[in-house]
This record gives C-alpha cells, sequence and structure tokens, in this order.
C-alpha cells in the first residue's frame, strides 16, 4: 500500500517511509491511495484480546511492516504502561457507553497513539536504512506535548521539543510537560495561540534551507502531531474494539451499527472514527462535538469552513482550536480524492483563512453530524452525569456528552458511543467546580483540586497524578512565535 500527499497524488511513499516524513514536503497531509477492508468477520474480532485486535486492523495499513515488526511495536505500547488490562474498557451512564481512552500514562487520549509512534518510528528508520537523527517537533494545546515527550523520553537516535500556548494550558498539563525527564526532551512555551504553535512547526518544516542546515549536523525532521499516519491508524482500533466489547457482553447483535460521538479539536481522533466506518467497522453516524471553538459545527452545517472569527480560550483547552489540521484528509476523501481541488482550498485558507466546499462534496457528508456545547453547557454536563449516576467525566468529554444527549432523538437508535479523552483528574478545577454547581474560577485549578475532587468523588488519585507533586521543574523556556526557529537551533547544537 502506498501513501500519496493530499495536495499531488505524484508524491508516494510506502507505510514506513510516510511515518518518518510526517508532513509531505509540499504541506500535505499523507493518505492511502486506497482504504483496505478488514479481513475477519466482527464475530471472529470480537474474541480477540486489544493486542490482538490492533494487529489485524494496523496490518492493513502498514503493509511493509513484517509480521514480526508490527507485533513487537503493538505489544511494546500497549502493555503494562496502561492502568486496565482492557486497553480502553467502556462505562455505561446516562443512555451512553462512554469509551475511556485515558489509562495510558499521561491520563489522555493522546496516548494511545503516541505510546506506539516511537516504537513505529525507530523500526521505520532501521527499515530504511536511516542514519541520521529524528528530530520531533510538536505544537501542542496541552495533551499531545506531555504524551509525545513521555513516548519519546530516552528513546535512542530520537530528540524531542515540544511548543505550547503561555497561559493556554492547565496547570496540570504544564506541571506534567515542564516535569518531563529524558536527556533528549524539551518544553518551550510561546506568546500566542496553538493555532500561532502549529503555524511555527509547520514553517519551520516546510523551511527547505533550514532542513539542509540541521540536516548536516546529523538531524532529520519528522512529525509526532496528529497529521502523521504513525498516529492515526492505531487509533482506528479502539473503535473496532469498542464496537467488538458491546457485541461480546451482548449489549448489540452481529452487524449492528453504532453511533460515535468525538470530543474534536485538530479532527484526528473522528477522522480515525471516520476510517473505521470505512474499513466495515458497523458505524452509522459519526458525531463531531466543538466547544465554542465551534468552526467546525459551522462547518459541517454550511460547507463552508471560516477561521476568521474571534479564538476563545475554555475549560477544554485541547479543542481550542480554529484550524484542524486533519480535516484536509477528509476533503481530500469527499472531493473524490482530488488533489488539485484539496490544495486549492488548502490555499484559500492559508490567504484567506476560508473556502466553500461544493455541493457534491457537501453531499458526502452524510456520515457525519455536529453540535456544539457552551462553556455552561459543559459545566452542567458534568453535575448531571455525576448526579444521576455517580460516573465523572472531563470538560472535553463534558462537551462531547452534551452534544451526544441533545442530538440523539435526530439519530438512528443504536448504542451512541462517547469517546472519553481526559481522566477528570486532568481537568479537576474544572470538575470540582461543576460537580459543586459554582462558578468556575481559575485562581482555584490547580494540584488542590485534585484532593478536592478525589475526596468529593472517592475515587483514587491515578499515578501520573501523583508523579508530577513533587517533581523538578527542567523546562522553563518562555519565547515569542518569531523566536520558534532559533530555539530550535540551539536545542540541536
Ligand atoms: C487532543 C484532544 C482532543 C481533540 O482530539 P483531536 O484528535 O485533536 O480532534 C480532545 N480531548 C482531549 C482531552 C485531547 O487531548
Amino acid at each position: 500500500m502506498l501513501y500519496n500527499s493530499t495536495r499531488n497524488k505524484d508524491i508516494r511513499l510506502n507505510a514506513s517511509k510516510a511515518i518518518l516524513k510526517g508532513l509531505s514536503d509540499d504541506g500535505g497531509l499523507f493518505v492511502p491511495e486506497s482504504i483496505p477492508h478488514i479481513e475477519k468477520d466482527m464475530r471472529t474480532l470480537a474474541g480477540m484480546s486489544y493486542t490482538e485486535l490492533a494487529y489485524e486492523i494496523m496490518h492493513l495499513f502498514l503493509d511493509d511492516f513484517s509480521e514480526e515488526e508490527l507485533r513487537t511495536c503493538i505489544s511494546s505500547a500497549y502493555g503494562k504502561n496502561f492502568d486496565d488490562p482492557m486497553i480502553a474498557p467502556l462505562s455505561y451512564a446516562c443512555g451512553s457507553y462512554y469509551l475511556e481512552l485515558y489509562h495510558g500514562p499521561t491520563i489522555a487520549f493522546k496516548d494511545m497513539a503516541l505510546q506506539i509512534l516511537p516504537h513505529l518510528l525507530t523500526t521505520s528508520a532501521k527499515k530504511n536504512g536511516i542514519s541520521k537523527d529524528i528530530v520531533i517537533l510538536t505544537a501542542t494545546s496541552g495533551d499531545t506535548g506531555k504524551a509525545a515527550m513521555a513516548g519519546f523520553a530516552d528513546v535512542p537516535h530520537t530528540k524531542i521539543m515540544v511548543f505550547y500556548p503561555h497561559g493556554g494550558v492547565s496547570d496540570v498539563q504544564r506541571l506534567q510537560m515542564v516535569t518531563q525527564k529524558g536527556g533528549n526532551v524539551e518544553a518551550v512555551s510561546v506568546d500566542g495561540n496553538f493555532d500561532d504553535c502549529q503555524t511555527g512547526v509547520k514553517q519551520i518544516f516546510n523551511d527547505k534551507a533550514f532542513r539542509d542546515e540541521i540536516g548536516g549536523k546529523g538531524y532529520q525532521f519528522s512529525s509526532a502531531n496528529s497529521i502523521n499516519i504513525g498516529r492515526l491508524i492505531p487509533q482506528l482500533v479502539y473503535y473496532a474494539y469498542a464496537w467488538c466489547s458491546l457485541f461480546r457482553n451482548e449489549k448489540i447483535s452481529d452487524g449492528e451499527p453504532v453511533n460515535i460521538c468525538v470530543p474534536t479539536g485538530n479532527f484526528g481522533n473522528i477522522l480515525a472514527a471516520y476510517l473505521a466506518k470505512k474499513i466495515g467497522i458497523p458505524i452509522d453516524k459519526l458525531v463531531c462535538a466543538s466547544n465554542i471553538n465551534m468552526v467546525l459545527t459551522d462547518f459541517f452545517e454550511s460547507g463552508i469552513y471560516d477561521r476568521n472569527r474571534e479564538f476563545h480560550l475554555t475549560s477544554s483547552p485541547s479543542m481550542d482550536i480554529l484550524i484542524s489540521s486533519n480535516l484536509e484528509r477528509l476533503i481530500y476523501f469527499i472531493s473524490g480524492c482530488d488533489d488539485k481541488a484539496t490544495s486549492s482550498f488548502m490555499q484559500e485558507l492559508a490567504d484567506k483563512g476560508r473556502y466553500t466546499i461544493t455541493e457534491q462534496m457537501k453531499k458526502e457528508l452524510s456520515d457525519f453530524a455536529a453540535g456544539y456545547a457552551s462553556e455552561e453547557d459543559t459545566f452542567r454536563e458534568i453535575k448531571r452525569v455525576y448526579d444521576e449516576t455517580g460516573y465523572v467525566i472531563d470538560t472535553h468529554t463534558a462537551v462531547a456528552s452534551h452534544v451526544a444527549d441533545k442530538i440523539r432523538a435526530k439519530l438512528s437508535d443504536h448504542p451512541m458511543i462517547i469517546a472519553s479523552t481526559a481522566s477528570p483528574f486532568k481537568f479537576a478545577g474544572s470538575v470540582v467546580d461543576a460537580i459543586r454547581g459554582r462558578d468556575k474560577d481559575m485562581s482555584r485549578d490547580g494540584l488542590s483540586m485534585i484532593d478536592e475532587l478525589e475526596t468529593l468523588t472517592d475515587m483514587p488519585e491515578p499515578e501520573a497524578v501523583k508523579e508530577i507533586r513533587h517533581a523538578e521543574v527542567k523546562h522553563d523556556g518562555h519565547i515569542s512565535i518569531s523566536e520558534m526557529k532559533e530555539a530550535v537551533a540551539r536545542f540541536l547544537d
């Protein structure tokens, strides 16, 4: 199987080369030339463990990896570093199934992909005879940064540098990043929002002179952002696993579809659900849930993508995004895999911050539904779910939970799976305020709120939180947007 750029079908690479490259040189994202189909029936897949199922799905896409290589990557990633043997367990509350994607080392869903990506990358490098060290640059709105640092820390022949918006991440997220150990990791805060960080990273990747310069020093860039297919493909697995879990527990019949609601930022997680549907997992609607940065809700309603609007900092910071990079892949698919059209939409986005898709493309969006939650909706939803069932959800999950609850009546009468993307302990301040029914107060956020959440709900504090309480701050860099390239050069010297 080959992967081509969304902006130029003549740029074609096999999976390991596409993983190494991350982003195509023309700025496009890699997409499989054709979408494979699962080989075994769902009944057989339902009898498998998470790691067995991961192999069945991932080998369809990563077909230049040997069976042994891929199975080794999978077993290194999904084992004791998760605190639940199911890896991605389901919990039932208020009429929906919450797919808990936060049982990895950093208690958020980015672990699902970032625990395996370093193994896929180093295996890809070995396969391709790469002698240069791999440099990972990552822009983060909070969770990716720590999850990537944790995944790559002290992995030989890799270095990782993370940029996060100054003041744009939670206390716990910041502490997790600035205390990360490892001789090859660095985190820097940037005066700007997530989009500024992401644009800065993209510019560095696209700077050929700079690429040559670091190449001369024995380095080559790769990406750990959700644009890398090495992150996207592992994310299909838990949607298949969720269906299998419901089937095993006789909650659905053979072939019965489920609806899936995903709290969305960069559009990676929901795109994985879309691909899971395309390879044959029984899924009906994909519900795209946004916070008040609702650029995607408007897009699905009107066919117009328009980032020219006020940017809001919310209590679900990992979804505070106005340019959802992975949407480019969906645009490519719904345009009938038209690289020229995709390229010109992305040019319009870069020039004017806005584009309008065709009527034909709009029709291709019928797999999706969309909605958003205000800050008030989000807090009320945390309280509603807790008061009715005792189940505790974080702010991101609450956005999806609110949207799922509102949209349910308009969808088919099949089980609703809500992607639960962070442990409530990661956003304890907001969660406690919501459950107590008091106004949000940022000054109360932080570690003391974790204690309060523990007392209030009787839930034990996860290991990941215990670790950061007394850890030493190792990364205190703070720069302006224009200094990002310089910071990379310094890090590599
Ligand atoms: C990254 C993240 C999201 C958004 O996922 P995308 O793949 O970027 O759409 C949602 N919730 C949490 C907690 C996250 O860390």
